[in-house]
């Protein structure tokens, strides 16, 4: 439970709904976040990737969703600014947020983000999965090398960068999670933590936006990025979004209050807002 000052920075633009694997009607997010004085929302169901998982859209679903939320854009427009996203994967270079049929949607923004990992037979792995179902899936899938896992993740949200198509990066070091379930030791080995400047160091030179995302805080008690990274994101200037990912309409403000505050603490004093249809920056001001 956030017990700190509130801030008046009401957005999130990282949010399911049931076309993917969130708990609820995206009508149900809308009006809890209407409910609690949001004044700029977006939803980012996972894109269709070529084969159907339980927690993705399927191809044929496309159309219905871009119209629900469209719909619900318009019914709300009085009360609330509503976008329409789209978390996308990157899965292939043909299979991107890049991809023609992607671009040819009338989405608002695009999420890109790595959930999937090819194995030695070339089989896309779910690495955002339960720590105990990514421990089993390094042993039986990767050869029990944790490094090359890491190191075959931030290589390929590079790949994605370099191919563009996307508003900002969703989660971009995830997989720091899961893999100190792996290794607790991990995060602060000197090759990780040069991966992970290095990829900074990426983003900031291609120009591109980040989420400071919120969704494991309250269970795990960690941003993706890491806090520890702040500083540098302020170095390098770049810009962020403060996303809850939120799969329940409970959630739809869980965890940003804490980013927000910890921005601040790192010297980060504004944030990414949509409005009007533009990416604002934002001034984070208490209520
Ligand atoms: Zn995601
Ligand atoms: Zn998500």
């Amino acid at each position: 439970m956030y017990r700190g000052k509130p801030f008046s920075n009401l957005t999130n633009y990282h949010s399911h709904s049931s076309f993917c694997d969130g708990k609820a009607p995206a009508e149900d997010f809308i009006k809890e976040a209407i409910r609690q004085g949001f004044y700029s929302y977006g939803v980012s169901g996972h894109a269709p990737l070529p084969y159907h998982t339980h927690w993705s859209m399927d191809m044929e679903d496309t159309q219905a969703y871009i119209d629900e939320i469209l719909f619900l854009k318009e019914k709300y427009k009085n009360e609330i600014e509503i976008y329409l996203g789209m978390e996308i994967d990157y899965l292939t270079r043909d299979h991107n947020p890049s991809s023609s049929f992607f671009r040819n949607l009338p989405l608002d923004y695009v999420i890109g983000s790595v959930h999937l990992l090819e194995d030695a037979d070339d089989k896309n792995k779910d690495i955002d999965v339960k720590p105990e179902q990514f421990c089993a899936l390094v042993d039986n899938s990767f050869g029990s090398d944790i490094r090359s896992v890491v190191e075959m993740y931030f290589t390929k949200l590079k790949t994605m960068i370099d191919a563009g198509g996307f508003d900002f990066i969703g989660h971009c070091d995830k997989i720091s999670l899961n893999a100190s379930a792996y290794n607790p030791a991990i995060l602060s080995e000197s090759w990780y933590r040069d991966l992970v400047s290095g990829f900074f160091h990426y983003i900031s030179d291609a120009g591109c936006m980040i989420e400071i995302n919120s969704k494991a805080y309250a269970r795990a008690g960690m941003f993706f990025p890491n806090i520890e990274n702040f500083t540098l994101i302020k170095q390098l200037s770049i810009p962020v979004v403060v996303n809850s990912d939120a799969h329940y309409p409970a959630d739809v403000n869980a965890g940003r209050f804490e980013v927000l505050a910890a921005l601040l603490d790192n010297g980060i004093k504004e944030v990414m807002e949509l409005r009007r249809g533009e990416w604002i920056s934002t001034p984070i001001k208490s209520m």
